[in-house]
Order: C-alpha cells, then sequence, then structure tokens
C-alpha cells in the first residue's frame, strides 16, 4: 500500500480508537494517548488534544529513533511520545494506546503486582506489575517500554494502562482486559474483603 494510503487509513482507525477509549470511561479531560507506526515512522497525538475529538491534524510525526523531552515538547507532541518511540524500536508494534481507566489506577496505588482473578486476566495477562517512577522521564520510559516488548501492555503506579498491539484492536483489546481484570479484583474485595 502506498505510504499516504496507509496514513490516511491508520489516521481514520486512530480517530475511531480515540472515541471508543472515550465511550468506555477509560480517559478523563485532555489525558491518554495514542499512536500507529507507519514504516519508520509514528504518529502520535498532539499535546492537549482530547481523544474523543481526534482529526487529522490532531497528530504528530516523529521518526522512530530516541527522543529527549525537550524535543518531544518542541514538536508539541504528547509528553509520552518518549515512551512510544521506545515501544516502536524495542517491538514491531503497529500500534499504541494510553489510558487512564479508574480501576486500574485505584488499584495501583494499593499495591506493587495487581494478579488478575478472572479467567480471561489469567489466560491473557498474567500477574501485572505495577511500575514506578516519575512521569515523563527517561527512567519510567524504560521501564515502560521493557514490560511492553516482553507481554505487551505496562501499568504505571498512580497513572494508567499502556498497550501495543499489531492493530489498534489488538491494543484496544489488551487494554480493555486490564481494566476488566482490576474492576473484577476491586468489586470482588469490596464484597468480601482483601
Ligand atoms: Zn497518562
Amino acid at each position: 500500500m502506498e505510504e499516504d494510503l496507509e496514513i490516511e487509513k491508520n489516521t481514520g482507525e486512530a480517530i475511531a480508537y480515540g472515541k471508543k477509549l472515550y465511550e468506555k470511561g477509560l480517559i478523563d479531560g485532555a489525558s491518554g494517548n495514542l499512536s500507529f507506526r507507519i514504516n519508520d515512522s509514528f504518529f502520535i497525538t498532539r499535546t492537549g488534544v482530547n481523544l474523543e475529538q481526534l482529526a487529522e491534524d490532531s497528530f504528530v510525526r516523529l521518526e522512530v529513533k530516541p527522543y529527549s523531552i525537550d524535543e518531544v515538547k518542541d514538536a508539541k507532541a504528547s509528553s509520552d511520545a518518549l515512551v512510544h518511540a521506545k515501544i516502536y524500536l524495542k517491538t514491531k508494534y503497529k500500534a499504541i494506546l494510553h489510558c487512564h481507566g479508574v480501576y486500574n489506577v485505584v488499584l495501583s496505588l494499593t499495591r506493587d503486582q495487581i494478579n488478575p482473578l478472572d479467567l480471561e486476566g489469567r489466560l491473557f495477562l498474567g500477574n501485572i506489575k505495577v511500575l514506578e517512577g516519575e512521569f515523563m522521564t527517561e527512567k519510567i520510559a524504560e521501564k515502560i517500554s521493557d514490560a511492553i516488548a516482553k507481554k505487551g501492555y505496562a501499568v504505571a503506579k498512580g497513572h494508567g494502562i499502556y498497550a501495543a498491539g499489531n492493530s489498534f484492536r489488538e491494543a484496544f483489546n489488551l487494554l480493555s482486559y486490564v481494566e476488566h481484570s482490576c474492576q473484577i479484583i476491586y468489586l470482588k474485595e469490596l464484597l468480601m474483603g482483601r
């Protein structure tokens, strides 16, 4: 497929998945971000955009290479571009989603590891390590991208979920399993205690 066509197709999907994240209540205000890779470039949401209102001009094109936080800021890309660039460098994934699922954030504040109780969570996720580190730093970007390279998803303490896939659908499913498993644990503990 010609590159322009591929960009157009992926942009359309990115816009649709921004709305899906919003409809599922996984983002708040202008939080969250997403990106897709085309060859040696990736397209990530601009800083400050609302994911449910993405348009063709809501994306910044960056190269798949290491970036500094200042370069990311200068490009007006989402501050999480540091993380996305590292993920694309370490993996062959084509799409990345990041959101702040309420149940996930709550559980990440109360434990260092989240152990899914439901069947799908146990099958698709295994035990979820909660990653700690200061937002927008090289260190946390390294931890998140390492976790994604291993399992396709990562959870940052008090922050949210990152999920990657060969398509937005794959990344979205993974992220949904994480939030679903967290919701089950939360409700189970509410009923029966920890
Ligand atoms: Zn975030």
